[in-house]
């Protein structure tokens, strides 16, 4: 769906580490619609700012439906982070086991991301998926979660040359998966090079929901809604899906549909 709302590129020097994390929303439970996890409760913590934020850069991503604007973003600390995640789940549940997704913008951004994780981790027992471009590789301590990778191509059609790193015997992210946008014709048509190298199981096509126009404010798309296709593309976005399905026949990967599309979830 097509926001055209613009943001700042925010690059890792803009964020104030000592603050904690800066903060676009905390939500849920909800499922987690895509990926290994798909079909899990999860709460989810949206980080804001993104280095690809400004839609009309060169690196700049002009489809991007994510609201994770700076100036509508707040900084928190580990604590208030945990809090509020207890918070979402309520009295009747606990965190501990439980799905927390860490997304953005770009959560890597953030030179805090870590220590504020590690946090949650001991002290709510929460298990964690990162999603991120992968623009950008921190190296860590200690090991860490799940990393689901999801190549940006951008304006100019690059995509990110820096990807080893999340895949070198040293890497201390040892569940790293790739979630790559796939469209029947434009520029994810072409994927990234490293996918072909990558064990089949950990890669997952995404199909491409295109929009003829955004939904009402405050409306969740669902394939549900009654009206959906006065929005919603279904030619081109049954094109997508059907590529995909190809794509993963042919070299033994996995489709993930968009199963919050399905359900009209967050
Ligand atoms: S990298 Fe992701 S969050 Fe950032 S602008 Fe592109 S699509 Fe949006």
């Amino acid at each position: 769906m097509t926001i055209t709302h613009n943001d700042i590129t925010a690059s890792k020097t803009y964020f104030d580490s000592s603050k904690g994390l800066l903060v676009r929303n905390i939500f849920g439970p909800t499922i987690q619609g895509e990926m290994p996890y798909a079909g899990t409760p999860a709460v989810f913590l949206r980080l804001g700012g993104c280095h690809r934020g400004n839609k009309s850069a060169p690196n700049g991503c002009s489809f991007c439906d994510t609201d994770f604007r700076v100036s509508h973003s707040s900084y928190m600390t580990a604590d208030e982070i945990g809090s509020a995640i207890r918070r979402a789940w309520g009295s009747s549940y606990s965190p501990k086991g439980r799905l927390l997704v860490v997304s953005g913008g770009e959560p890597f951004l953030q030179s805090s991301l870590m220590y504020v994780c590690y946090e949650l981790i001991l002290k709510l027992g929460v298990k964690i998926q990162f999603e991120t471009t992968g623009d950008i590789y921190l190296d860590l301590q200690y090991p860490l979660h799940t990393v689901v990778l999801s190549p940006k191509r951008g304006n100019s059609k690059q995509y990110s040359t820096n990807l080893a790193g999340w895949f070198s015997p040293d890497s201390r992210f040892p569940n790293v998966f790739m979630r790559h946008l796939i469209e029947e014709d434009g520029p994810y048509r072409t994927l990234h090079p490293l996918i072909y190298g990558m064990r089949p199981e950990k890669v997952f096509l995404s199909p491409i929901a295109v929009w003829k126009k955004a939904l009402p404010e405050g409306v969740l798309p669902s394939l549900f809604l009654p009206d959906i296709s006065d929005y919603l593309d279904m030619a081109k976005t049954r094109a997508n899906y059907m590529a995909a399905v190809y794509r993963a026949v042919h070299y033994g990967w996995r489709v993930s549909g968009q199963m919050q599309l399905l359900f009209g979830v967050e």
